[in-house]
């Protein structure tokens, strides 16, 4: 079989939704067969090389009540159909969540970030990806709506597995909602790839809160060291009640060393990954607390 046979989808059928509702019973009706398509970043290459084949495809683009980004009191709501492009931009993000707009800028290439959409990449969930990772750092919460009604769920139950997440057949992403950072707050987003645009070997990011000169809480994430984006809870609570040095930052590092346990692929080894995620982090780390101290000064 030649490959230019093999680079086509399988026939489907084709519905274009123009309401969260026309979408929810469209989902319903293809009986666990049909898939939401949002930017088709992920979805046509997978289509194209025939690893999925859904008998029909439901287009969520022109349903205008699923991009947005609003102020909710103490949140940032986000349409499931917001383009990475519109994040990265956006004065909103760009003030009360710069880390987000920061980890932006890595993901793949202008093109696609004006295509892709933050409730693909989520759905999506591919374990080197920077949203899934911004989602977890930041304790987002995902709205989600079926034929059966509504749900809440948070990041950090959301991701399951390589490309898994916690989606019915008929479930669909309408909303992500995510907690300002709060006052004297600062913020790290460290990756590498091998080239501009890439997928991620490692990147990790960190946010510090400070209280009278330490740290009162800490956060930290990475991905491209396993299956899903991790929180490592263990470093986050030794930087709880200090003040950063280069001590402490060794022994953060130390830490996440041993908290993951990536695996070895075509791009890289487990060492490999495991030192450069630890050295990310010792990174990612010593921006949160250099921006936190500028903040609240
Ligand atoms: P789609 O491709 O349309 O859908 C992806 C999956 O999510 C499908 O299963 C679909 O059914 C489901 N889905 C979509 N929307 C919803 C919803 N609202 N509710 C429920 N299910 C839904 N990503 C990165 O994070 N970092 C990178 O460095 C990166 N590099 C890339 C490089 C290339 C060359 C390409 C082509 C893509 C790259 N991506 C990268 C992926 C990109 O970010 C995608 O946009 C994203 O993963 C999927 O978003 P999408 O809107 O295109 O989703």
């Amino acid at each position: 079989m030649r490959l230019s046979t093999v680079m086509k989808p399988a026939a489907f059928d084709y519905v274009i939704a123009d309401s969260i509702d026309m979408a929810v019973a469209s989902l319903a009706d293809g009986g666990g067969d049909a898939k939401i398509i949002a930017g088709g970043q992920s979805l046509v290459p997978m289509l194209n090389f025939r690893l999925i084949r859904p008998s029909v495809l439901i287009d969520i683009n022109r349903i205008g009540d699923l991009a947005f980004i609003e102020e909710a009191g103490k949140k940032i709501c986000v349409g499931a159909l917001t383009r990475h492009y519109q994040i990265e931009t956006s004065p909103v993000i760009a003030r009360h969540l710069p880390v987000l707009a920061s980890a932006m800028t890595h993901v793949a290439h202008l093109a696609i970030r004006n295509r892709g959409t933050i409730g693909g990449s989520l759905s999506h969930a591919d374990p080197a990806a920077e949203l899934p990772m911004m989602a977890l750092l930041l304790d987002a919460e995902l709205h989600i709506a079926s034929a059966s009604g509504k749900r809440t769920i948070a990041a950090r139950d959301f991701f399951v597995g390589a490309l898994t997440v916690d989606l019915a057949r008929d479930d669909i992403v309408t909303e992500i909602a995510l907690p300002k950072l709060p006052p004297k707050t600062g913020w790290g987003f460290e990756e590498v790839a091998r080239r501009s645009g890439d997928f991620a070997l490692a990147a990790a990011a960190a946010t510090l809160t400070l209280s009278a000169g330490v740290i009162s809480q800490a956060r930290i994430a990475l991905t491209g060291v396993g299956p899903t984006p991790v929180r490592v809870a263990e470093a986050e609570a030794l930087l709880v009640g200090q003040a950063l040095e280069p001590g402490l930052i060794d022994r953060i590092i130390d830490v996440v060393r041993a908290a993951i346990e990536p695996e070895t692929d075509l791009h890289a080894s487990s060492d490999y990954r495991r030192h450069l995620a630890s050295v990310l982090v010792g990174r990612a780390v010593s921006a949160a607390w250099r921006r936190a101290n500028e903040s609240a000064t």
